[in-house]
């Protein structure tokens, strides 16, 4: 990646460190030094640094600065961002004795937008994903596309206090003409973060901007919608259901704007039934059957889908079961298995012979064999036996770190009745 230079400068303290001594060094750097023994996950490259692994913070450092990492025995171990506040004490972005300062955030967020660029599965993509977070060895930070939009999600104090620079750079080389940030209240919370909305650079957004995916058209609303507007993780899903849909009355529960009933009424299903609970999702999903499939027959359900799914009714051939994270923390686990398998068996229920349906959970915590294992209690309970026809997951620009497994959370089933 050539050395490009960003016009905005942020604490130089980022750059520039040369490792004069170590213990002059170490006065003029902050820095924590981990508990005896506490240095495995980082000599494996996890991004994390746990606050049970600090025995000392030394140097002053503010929410967000740039610290070494050193051992107990006093070896340099890697560089990150601090988070005084979070359980998650530092986000690390480079091992070894190599600095992250701005060349090297510039660098990263480059090489990220081009491995999309030149990636062959996201050829003629308006709508993707830039940059995820640990994925792309840059913790706090998501960038989302949606054509000439970039949404920007900070939920580090690392990243959010680079705010500045990191909209420099992605003015040029993201190739949108406008940079929006979208609040990540969770992170917010967890970091002391203040909760910032707002344009970052060129024009402010729409209320509502045109994606296109494949023959699909979304309205996405950037500015209020979920998440940055739109769930790019699901789009080869998508796609799936766009070849599976033909003929088949479909059911798509959790429809959010209605990205998967798009997808299966330009797949030729003989009707679409949604069911979704917000309503300002419920407006847009409306719109955008409108703009793809104005002829066909929609049944639009603002309401409660764990609820619907218990109801008798008519049979349907293809179900899609989309729900929000259910297990967001480890204790929760359980509670979701029960939650996950009663949606299931439910739409067992309502699937005619030879149905198909596609479950997803979206929590690193329902990891893929504990989610085969609960559509497999949901089989038993329903009587209805089933194939796991494809295992699914998120498309290549929401890669994951094989050093940092927390970052792999969706998991989907495509099952066939039998
Ligand atoms: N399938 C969607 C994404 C779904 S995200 C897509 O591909 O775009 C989960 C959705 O479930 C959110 O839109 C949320 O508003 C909705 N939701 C949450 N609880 C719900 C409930 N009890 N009933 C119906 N929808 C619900």
């Amino acid at each position: 990646m050539g050395a490009r230079e960003y016009h905005v400068r942020i604490r130089s303290q980022a750059s520039g460190m040369d490792a004069a001594g170590r213990m002059a060094h170490r006065d003029a750097v902050p820095h924590v030094i981990l508990q005896p023994g506490r240095d495995r996950s980082v000599r494996r490259r996890h991004p994390w640094l746990l606050s049970g692994s600090v025995a000392e913070v030394e140097g002053d450092p503010a929410p967000g600065d740039l610290l070494q990492v050193l051992s107990a025995e006093g070896e340099i171990l890697a560089h990150g961002h601090y988070s005084p506040r979070s359980e998650i004490r530092v986000r690390l972005l480079c091992f070894g004795k190599e600095v992250p300062g701005e060349e090297h955030l510039g660098g990263r967020i480059e090489q990220s937008v081009v491995r999309r660029r030149e990636a062959p599965q996201l050829q003629d993509r308006e709508a993707l994903r830039l940059v995820n977070a640990e994925a792309d060895d840059l913790p706090g930070l998501v960038v989302d596309r949606y054509g000439e939009l970039a949404v920007v999600r900070f939920s580090t104090a690392g990243m959010a206090v680079r705010r500045e620079l990191i909209s420099a750079i992605l003015s040029q080389v993201s190739g949108a003409s406008s940079g929006y940030e979208r609040a990540d209240a969770n992170a917010a919370r967890r970091e002391g973060l203040p909760i910032r909305e707002g344009p970052l650079w060129g024009a402010p957004p729409p209320p509502t901007l045109s994606i296109r995916e494949g023959k699909r058209r979304y309205q996405v609303d950037a500015v209020s919608g979920q998440k940055t507007g739109f769930y790019l993780d699901q789009r080869d899903s998508r796609d799936l259901v766009e070849g599976l849909a033909a003929g088949r009355r479909v059911l798509d529960l959790f429809a959010y704007t209605g990205g998967f009933a798009v997808a299966a009424a330009l797949g030729g299903a003989s009707s679409v039934t949604l069911v979704e609970s917000s309503p300002p999702a419920v407006a847009l999903a409306r719109e955008n059957l409108a703009l793809n499939a104005a002829d066909l027959e929609a049944e639009i359900v603002l309401g409660d889908a764990f609820r619907l799914v218990r109801q008798a009714g008519e049979p349907f051939d293809l179900i899609v079961i989309d729900p929000p994270p259910l297990a967001r923390r480890r204790r929760d686990v359980k509670r979701a298995c029960r939650a996950y398998k009663d949606l299931i068996l439910h739409a067992l229920r309502r699937a005619s012979p030879d149905a198909l349906l596609l479950a997803f959970a979206c929590s690193h915590h329902m990891g893929a064999d504990l989610f085969r294992k609960v559509a497999f209690g949901a089989s038993l309970d329903a009587h209805r036996p089933v194939q796991v026809l494809q295992a699914l997951q998120a498309p290549v620009d929401h890669p994951v770190s094989i050093h940092h497994p927390e970052g792999d959370y969706l998991n989907g089933l495509l099952l066939g009745t039998v």
